[in-house]
């Protein structure tokens, strides 16, 4: 098949979560299962070995006329195709510290008209790819591009067959604006009825309603997104739930502990001794004492509502009464930030925290800790738990989304079980939950260990996902 994937983020160029983690590997997934395939996002600065098309393409919106850009660069078998316009070159995907950028709506919209003539302009291997493709939109980024598609093209009997699936990683961003701005997307008038929500401008209701088929990141959250996760859109979700489809993330081969370029030692489920090295380095890094023996809980994570903070801090001064270590990374909101720096003050001995973006303190935190907290309070699949797991670090989680659908709680009568899911979003149940881990990690070293190699033996790799996503394109097709 001919697939070409728009998204806003593309890993390893760009990304500020899990979008832009999916985004980079699955491409590759589907490239080497045989397919033609073109990942396509903005040109956020200049790409090392991406290199100038010469293709141009020129779209109206908002009451003038922009040019745009294709740059290109294959790499593992996919065709990256960066986008280049002078509104992209900033220093943040979505915003800076003066907050979101105001034309984001215009930037996101100009991804979409460009991605749609990437397949006809952009010239691969053999010339352009063509009309015959699926396009895979991710997130409310790309919500407007099944509306071109079928306002722009399809009615003048362009990209005949050509389906567009439309992928959700995360229901909670609508990308909505007020409904004057629907005038400068150049498209009829007839096409508002999909994009309106409430009166609004709402990008991911267009790619919900007009995709030919919907799909999100884990078989859990498709149920939820139904029900009561839909953040206002359940009633559409379950409108379309034939269509909807859950198909759980891969992680990339940048995420193992025996080749991780990040780590100090390596490791795997049959020799975990690099582990105990990536601890001590961790410890030594952090400036936390020495201790093998003293259980350290690591947390990465986006500091947002979603990622349920508020129950780590209701947690912590219980927790940190213990002798345990805590490792927090993370950036967002500013009062779980300023509660970062406060935990690190009061428990100079236990606690680290470091507010920011750092790749390669991710991968380090994620093979040095011996437990991982992630409480969401929802989670649409959910990358971090899936990579605890494959380092031997044992994930807590709230059991909702795809963090329900990855961890399954220790059984220690089965010898089934990757760490610890607890079903009530309370502080109650995060304390009960580490209780347990803590109770094993102390008292039942051969369990312990039993639970590690269980994460670490779990398929995650990208291939499954991507065999699955096949079967999708093929269903929109048809
Ligand atoms: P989400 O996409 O909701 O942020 P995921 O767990 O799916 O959550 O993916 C998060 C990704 O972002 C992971 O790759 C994680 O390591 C990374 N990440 C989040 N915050 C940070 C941070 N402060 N520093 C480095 N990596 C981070």
């Amino acid at each position: 098949m001919d697939i070409v994937q728009v998204s806003a983020e593309l890993a390893p160029w760009s990304k500020t979560g899990g979008l832009g983690d999916v985004c980079g590997a699955l491409p590759r997934a589907l490239a080497a299962r045989g397919h033609r395939v073109m990942a396509i996002a903005p040109r956020y600065k200049a790409y090392e070995g991406a290199w100038d098309t010469g293709a141009r393409a020129q779209f109206h919106l908002f009451g003038s006329r922009h040019e745009v850009a294709y740059f290109h660069l294959l790499r593992d078998g996919v065709h990256h195709v960066f986008i280049d316009h002078v509104s992209y070159r900033r220093p943040g995907i979505y915003g800076d510290e003066h907050g979101v950028y105001g034309d984001n709506l215009f930037r996101f919209a100009l991804l979409c008209r460009a991605a749609l003539e990437a397949p006809l302009r952009v010239p691969l291997d053999g010339g352009p790819m063509g009309e015959a493709c699926v396009f895979h939109a991710n997130d409310w980024h790309t919500g407007l591009l099944p509306v071109y598609l079928e306002g722009l093209y399809r009615s003048v009997g362009r990209f005949p067959l050509a389906p567009c699936v439309h992928a959700i990683h995360n229901a909670g961003h609508h990308g909505a604006f007020d409904a004057h701005h629907f005038a400068g997307l150049d498209v009829s008038t007839r096409w508002w009825p999909a994009c309106d929500m409430d009166g609004r401008l709402n990008c991911l209701k267009a790619g919900i309603t007009l995709a030919a088929k919907l799909v999100t990141v884990s078989p859990s959250y498709a149920r939820q997104l139904c029900i009561d996760h839909g953040h206002g859109l359940e009633g559409l979700f379950a409108h379309r739930a034939r269509d909807l489809w859950g198909i759980l993330n891969g992680i990339g081969p940048e995420w193992d502990p025996a080749t991780d370029k990040h780590l100090p030692a390596h490791f795997s489920a049959d020799d975990l001794s690099g582990k105990a090295a990536c601890k001590a380095a961790l410890q030594r890094e952090l400036g936390l004492p020495v201790r093998p023996e003293v259980p350290l809980f690591g947390v990465v994570a986006r500091l947002d509502h979603q990622k349920g903070i508020e129950l780590i801090m209701g947690a912590a001064p219980w927790l940190l009464r213990q002798d345990v270590q805590l490792v927090v990374l993370g950036s967002g909101g500013a009062q779980y930030e300023d509660w970062v720096r406060r935990m690190a003050r009061e428990f100079p001995k236990r606690a680290r925290g470091w507010v920011g973006f750092s790749e390669p303190l991710a991968h380090r935190i994620e093979a040095g800790a011996d437990l991982f907290l992630m409480p969401s309070r929802f989670e649409p699949c959910g990358l971090n738990q899936l990579y605890s797991m494959r380092y031997g670090t044992v994930p807590i989680v709230h059991a909702t989304g795809g963090l329900a659908d990855t961890v399954p709680t220790w059984d220690p009568a089965s010898g089934q079980g990757t760490g610890w899911a607890f079903p009530d979003f309370a502080v109650d149940g995060l304390v009960q939950a580490i209780g347990w881990a803590l109770h094993t990690f102390h008292g039942h070293k051969d369990a312990w260990r039993q639970v590690q190699q269980n994460g670490m033996r779990r398929d995650s790799g990208w291939d499954r996902a991507a065999a699955l996503y096949e079967r999708l394109y093929g269903s929109a097709f048809g």
